[in-house]
């Protein structure tokens, strides 16, 4: 399981230049994660504690996952990434187990601890039901292995949310996910860096202006802006072939590298 996590960690080792936009809140993350990551010895010298959780809060899709995912990266540290509704379900019954075999493997070495969705196992209502005291067990154990790490800083713990009303305040106390960014939806800049990062290794034509496309998609957040450009890419593909049979026919070298994605595959 582990294992896997780290072979998938290999295949696509997410950077910080496939971050598009967000400078702002990524130094303040990189200041927040990644010293303390690199250098315990200067929170120790100063005198005062790491963070050991940050809460990254915000709409579906704007790149919290692949922020955690490039400061692991780029810091060497682990990546452990975990869903609270996995969790909840998938270990159902084993949950804090889980839990606890993941912060184990974590303090071995460096590492980043990604709780993704985290309401779904710290929500605030409360209530007496099967549902809640396992919620409130697993809630407990979380805790417990977060005051339990070492204030050396080698292991941080980052929780993502869209909903941050909704998750138990005992998780927002000091010593826990004390500090909160919010990862938002792009503006027009933040647009046109996330449309280079996704065109990055595409043949696009001279016709398309990505400053325009940026311009035009008011409201798309990253997740949306890739799947634009994946989608235009498709179009040209359906445009060139439009009788293409993937698994009888060939595509000769040449007109594969001739192709080119124009505005024309952007607008459908
Ligand atoms: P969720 O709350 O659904 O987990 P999220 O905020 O974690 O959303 P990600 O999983 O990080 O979103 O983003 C989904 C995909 O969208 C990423 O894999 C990436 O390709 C693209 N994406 C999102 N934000 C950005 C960005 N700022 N720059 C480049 N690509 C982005």
């Amino acid at each position: 399981d582990v294992s896997q996590q780290q072979a998938s960690q290999a295949r696509e080792r997410i950077a910080y230049e496939d971050i598009g936009g967000l400078q702002r809140e990524l130094s303040s993350i990189r200041e927040m994660i990644e010293l303390p990551l690199r250098h315990p010895e200067i929170f120790e010298q100063m005198g005062i504690d790491p963070p050991k959780g940050v809460l990254l809060q915000g709409p579906p899709g704007c790149g919290k996952t692949l922020i955690a995912r490039a400061v692991a990266n780029e810091t060497d540290a682990k990546f452990f990434g975990l869903s609270g509704p996995e969790i909840m379900h998938k270990f159902y019954g084993e949950s804090e187990a889980h839990l606890r075999k993941v912060f184990e493997q974590a303090a071995k070495g460096p590492s980043i601890i990604f709780l993704d969705e985290i309401d779904a196992i710290a929500p605030k209502r409360t209530g007496l039901g099967s549902e809640q005291q396992v919620e409130r067990r697993v809630v407990s154990q979380l805790l417990t292995l977060m005051d339990g790490l070492q204030s050396r800083g080698q292991v941080i713990v980052i929780g993502a949310t869209n909903l941050p009303d909704a998750i138990d305040p005992a998780l927002r106390r000091p010593g826990r996910f004390d500090r909160e960014i919010t990862i938002g939806v792009p503006d027009k800049p933040g647009r046109l860096q996330i449309l280079q990062v996704h065109t990055r290794g595409m043949p696009l034509a001279e016709d398309v202006s990505l400053d325009r496309l940026a311009q035009v998609t008011h409201g798309f957040v990253g997740a949306d802006l890739q799947s634009l450009c994946r989608e235009a890419a498709m179009a040209r593909l359906r445009r060139m072939f439009p009788t293409f049979d993937l698994s009888q026919d060939q595509i000769p070298v040449e007109v594969l590298q001739k192709l080119t994605v124009g505005v024309e595959d952007f607008d459908e």
